[in-house]
């Protein structure tokens, strides 16, 4: 998919330059000759990255980027300032402003093309993550919009890896400022280093002795630890051909030597930013998953991925000839449990039983609320005796130890019922395997309750 490219400037001759290049490359373009204009279009989120003029009447490039970067609507959209002026007081108002990037005209066209790539990639990989993540904000999660707009992008952990003790010394201080900074004078360390170190951003110098720091970007980049981590690289002058290169490779931003204090702040704050906004979408994103496969109670599986799971399981036993048991646990006459001692009593005992069925099984085994009060265990690997055994001891630890409820005011005798089966040896379907597990839990049920019956294959 193409991104959409809006390029916002009050002269039309440079939004047809820019329109023109960026077309050629297939971008999707837009233009707007107004912030306001611009930030409508933002509004309506149709566009993914903007190129935005400085210099505008009515509002300026700098009112514009901190109005999309203060609204959680618009704040995870890339801007590039496009500026005659390159001044570093300029640059440092964007960058205050929130800017992602700048560029300088007259715009190289290159240099336009690998940002626009680069900040392309960001913005598909932060859309898809956000995507994924509204889910949790539906269930009531907080909105990591929020939080992001809030963070300051202080108080980070930096590594910079830098050989010449002048320079590094003079960084180290000037972002001790704002943050934790590590430095890693020896390249051949510093991959190891970065991967051990939990750091929200690594600072590359690619003027190293003897070493070609964008090997070691490109490293950084496909270790699964260091993977998200953002890479600020330092160059010793506008060497294009190589800060291009290390864009494509996943370099997420630049500083050329000498080294303006703020600039390198804000550059650093910007990154670190991005980074916590991710890393939040993505937490979320896996407590989404983590909600939709666990029951809230008990903290255990719930039955809709047990039905998927148990199917994969079963699959493979068939396939190596290995045996899989299945049992169903009811616990007696819990509904009593609810009159007498009230709902939240009977809550208290679902989820202290899900604890003593924990401390039972082994890691590999599956256990599941099945229903109300009814759980399942699939256990790979293990024969009808063994799951028997299992089976008693999780009934005698049932049994054998009231239940604490109301706060520990209160303990009550529990007891449960099991039905236990194991699967045919060729490849039976799941569900025959169930309803075999319940017809020995309806005789566990009926024999008395506060037993085990098995039901061999
Ligand atoms: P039996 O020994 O035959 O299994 O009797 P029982 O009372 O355990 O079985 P029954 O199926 O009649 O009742 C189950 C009760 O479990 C009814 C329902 O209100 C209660 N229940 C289901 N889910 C929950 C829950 O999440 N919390 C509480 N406290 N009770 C629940
Ligand atoms: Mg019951
Ligand atoms: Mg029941």
């Amino acid at each position: 998919m193409s991104a959409r490219i809006l390029v916002v400037d009050d002269v039309p001759a440079n939004v047809k330059l820019l329109e023109a290049r960026l077309s050629a490359e297939y971008f999707d373009v837009m233009t707007a000759s107004n912030g306001t204009e611009a930030l409508a279009i933002c509004a309506r989120a149709e566009c993914d990255i903007i190129l935005l003029d400085v210099m505008m009447p009515d509002m300026d490039g700098f009112e514009v980027c901190r109005r999309l970067k203060t609204d959680p609507a618009t704040h995870h959209i890339p801007v590039v300032m496009v500026t005659a002026l390159d001044s570093p007081a300029d640059r440092n108002r964007g960058l205050e402003a929130g800017a992602d990037d700048f560029l300088t005209k007259p715009v190289s066209d290159v240099v336009l093309i690998a940002r626009v790539r680069s900040l392309t990639r960001l913005k598909m990989m932060t859309d898809e993550l956000r995507m994924r993540a509204i889910t949790s904000l539906e269930i009531g999660m907080q909105a990591p919009e929020r939080t992001a707009i809030a963070d300051s992008g202080k108080g980070g952990r930096i590594l910079l890896v830098d050989d010449r003790p002048s320079s590094y010394e003079r960084l180290a201080g000037l972002l001790a400022a704002e943050h934790t900074v590590d430095v890693e004078p020896n390249p051949t360390e510093a991959l190891f280093h970065a991967a051990e170190g939990n750091y929200d951003l690594l600072i590359v110098s690619l003027d190293l002795n003897n070493f070609d720091g964008l090997r070691l970007c490109s490293q950084a980049r496909s270790l699964e630890r260091t993977r998200h981590v953002p890479i600020l690289a330092i160059a010793e002058a506008e060497n294009s051909t190589r800060l291009l290169r290390g864009l494509e490779i996943g370099v997420n931003d630049y500083l050329l030597r000498p080294i303006d204090k703020t600039e390198l702040l804000a550059r650093a704050r910007t990154q670190i930013r991005r980074r916590r906004y991710t890393d939040h979408l993505r937490d979320s994103m896996q407590n989404s998953i983590e909600m939709a496969i666990t029951d809230a109670l008990t903290g255990l599986h719930n039955r809709r991925y047990m039905e998927s799971h148990l199917a994969t399981l079963a699959e493979q036993a068939s396939t190596r000839g290995k045996p899989l048991a299945l049992m169903i646990l009811d616990i007696d006459y819990f509904k009593s449990i609810n009159d007498n001692y009230g709902h939240d009593a009977g809550d208290d005992v679902l989820r202290e039983f899900a604890v003593r069925v924990r401390k039972s099984i082994r890691g590999i085994d599956l256990a599941c609320r099945y229903g109300g009060e009814e759980f399942v265990i699939v256990m790979p690997e293990t024969d009808l005796h063994v799951a028997g055994m299992v089976a008693e001891r999780l009934r005698r630890s049932i049994a054998g130890e009231p239940f604490a409820v109301h706060k520990g005011t209160k303990r009550i005798e529990v007891t449960i019922s099991i039905g236990l089966t194991t699967l045919e040896q060729k490849g039976e379907a799941v569900a025959d395997v169930l309803k075999r597990a319940d017809t020995a839990l309806y005789r566990a049920k009926h024999d008395g309750r506060n037993r085990v019956v098995s039901q061999a294959a």
